[in-house]
């Protein structure tokens, strides 16, 4: 049988469409076209021939080219284009600010006010109430337990027995390849290679320490040039080999993310008081562990990769506003969040394995972005470390702040308050 949803699809496609018309819609247009010219380093001048090409075929205006293109951004056009090609100006995301949110953590350590981009109403003042009841509690807790970002390559081989001769080499080369990958990079420090054989293909687990950036570019780099030392010094055939075999995680959750962590990973917890959470969560201790509980199981039954509520709102709004990469959230918003009663009171956790973020590199220079780090006092040489603690704090605060608003019944009344009926 086929399910109603599909089949209410299939009427709604046949009632716009016969199959002779939806053949022609479907079928290769190999009509001629003119391509938008690429522009790696962007001026007023291409900007405004962009506009103008968008003009011609498309249905924008004035208004929209001065949306993106203002004065402010076209001044800074050479400076946004080191970060993205074919420039054509900024897409303004509204930033709120929370805080003072209190971190007590082996680098992060005071009260820090946190930037967050964001077009989701109610996200800031829900992690702001997390933040409130979480510093009123004395702080955060924290601490990077372990770092190390991967790019793991793929070689091929005519079978098994030279796959086990490359690893056999390899076993041996630990010296010589850290050399050759450190050469590229003042900050990585290659930490472990771990080679892993599915048959005729080898992975190499490359982890590597990035100092203070995000170092996504770092290990890309750096493993290059460690394959490249393999390719020119390895007995052992290898038919071919690329840089990334797929396996490392990049920006997908992964059970070896989710195991090993990719990036930085934190833990981070507070014991909340029944006192706070009844004043300032408007809950009951109980009524947020009965549906810490529920929520538990419905993350067991869906198959989640970890346990938790929503940490890709608060990282996502913090990558943003703060030049990390976005699409990253896909593979940091994994972990595990815990509430367990401690006596009267609540003990709230998360623990984090793939926190990548930089205080360096990256879009933390870009104008804004580096005003969202000064903001967090966490701009520049020395902060990596104490910006994962602090991402890794806040995303606690936002699974307290939204565990309490369910628990209480207030979720949907809150979006409704702040998101539609402002
Ligand atoms: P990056 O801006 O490419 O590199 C960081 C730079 O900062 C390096 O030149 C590094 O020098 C320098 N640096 C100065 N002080 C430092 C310090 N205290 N600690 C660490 N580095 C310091 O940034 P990245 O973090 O490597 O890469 C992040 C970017 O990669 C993001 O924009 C992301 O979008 C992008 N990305 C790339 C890939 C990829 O596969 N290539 C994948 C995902 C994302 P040294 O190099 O000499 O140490």
């Amino acid at each position: 049988m086929i399910p109603s949803h599909v089949a209410e699809m299939l009427k709604n496609i046949r009632a716009r469409f016969d199959a002779r018309s939806i053949a022609a819609r479907m079928r290769p247009d190999t009509a001629a076209f003119r391509t938008l010219r690429p522009v790696r380093h962007a001026g007023r001048d291409s900007v405004e021939r962009y506009w103008q090409r968008l003009g011609e075929i498309g249905a924008v205006t004035d208004a929209d080219r001065d949306a993106m293109a203002d004065p402010a951004t076209l001044d800074l056009a050479e400076t946004y284009s080191r970060n993205v090609e074919n420039f054509i100006g900024t897409v303004k995301v509204p930033v709120g600010v929370i805080g003072p949110l209190r971190v007590r953590g082996v680098n992060a350590m005071g009260d820090y006010n946190v930037p967050l981009a964001t077009t989701e109403a109610a996200l800031v003042a829900s992690y702001g109430r997390g933040a409130h009841a979480a510093s009123r509690a004395g702080g955060v807790s924290t601490a990077v337990l372990y770092e190390g970002v991967i790019r793991t390559p793929a070689f091929r081989f005519d079978g098994l027995l030279d796959a086990g001769l490359f690893v056999e080499w390899i076993a041996g080369q630990g010296d010589a390849l850290r050399d050759a990958a450190q050469a590229t990079t003042r900050h990585g420090r290659l930490i472990s290679l771990e080679p892993i054989i599915d048959n005729d293909t080898v992975f190499l687990i490359a982890r590597f320490s990035t100092g203070d950036a995000a170092g996504q570019n770092m290990v890309t780099i750096a493993t290059d040039a460690m394959c490249r030392d393999i390719a020119a010094r390895c007995p052992v055939t290898i038919r071919k080999w690329y840089i990334e075999g797929n396996f490392s995680g990049d920006k997908k959750a992964s059970f070896l993310g989710l195991m090993t962590g990719r990036g930085r990973k934190v833990s981070a917890s507070v014991t909340l008081p029944a006192a706070i959470v009844e004043r300032h969560l408007g809950t009951t201790v109980d009524d947020m562990l009965d549906y810490g509980r529920v929520a538990g199981l419905g993350a067991q039954l869906s198959g989640q990769l970890g346990a938790q509520a929503h940490y890709a709102n608060g990282l996502a709004a913090l990558y943003l506003a703060t030049g990390q990469d976005a699409a990253c959230v896909a593979e940091s918003a994994m972990g595990f969040t815990r509430m367990e009663a401690r006596g009267a009171d609540l003990f709230c956790s998360v623990t984090m394995p793939n926190i990548l973020v930089g205080s360096v590199g990256g879009g933390t220079g870009l104008p804004s972005q580096a005003a969202g780090l000064n903001i967090l006092g966490l701009r520049g040489t020395g902060h990596g470390a104490a910006l994962a603690e602090v991402t890794a704090a806040l995303c606690l605060c936002g699974e307290i702040s939204i565990v309490a608003a369910i628990a209480a019944g207030h979720f949907t009344r809150a979006h409704e308050g702040l998101a539609r009926h402002r």
